[in-house]
C-alpha cells in the first residue's frame, strides 16, 4: 500500500512511496525511484491535509489505467 511521505513544506514536494518496512529511514518516492529522501512525517499520510501538497507525478503514476481484461463469452 502507497502512502504519502512529506519531503518539505513546499507546493508539491508530499510524494507518494510505498509503505515502509522497518528497514531505514528513507522513502522511495514513486515519481523519482533513484531519489530516496527521510520524510518529514513519521506516520505515513493515507490523505494529504492540502490540495496543494501531493506530487503531480506520483498522483499521475499511482492512477495510470490498468489493462483493460477481456472476457470471452461461452454460449
Ligand atoms: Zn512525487
Amino acid at each position: 500500500m502507497r502512502f504519502f511521505y512529506v519531503r518539505t513544506l513546499g507546493r508539491g514536494d508530499t510524494h507518494l512511496a510505498d509503505a515502509r518496512h522497518g528497514c531505514g529511514p528513507e522513502v522511495v518516492p514513486v515519481c523519482d525511484p533513484r531519489s530516496p529522501f527521510r520524510p518529514l512525517n513519521r506516520t505515513p499520510l493515507q490523505i494529504c491535509f492540502y490540495d496543494w501538497q501531493p506530487c503531480a507525478a506520483c498522483l499521475a503514476a499511482h492512477h495510470e489505467p490498468t489493462p483493460v481484461r477481456h472476457l470471452a463469452v461461452a454460449r
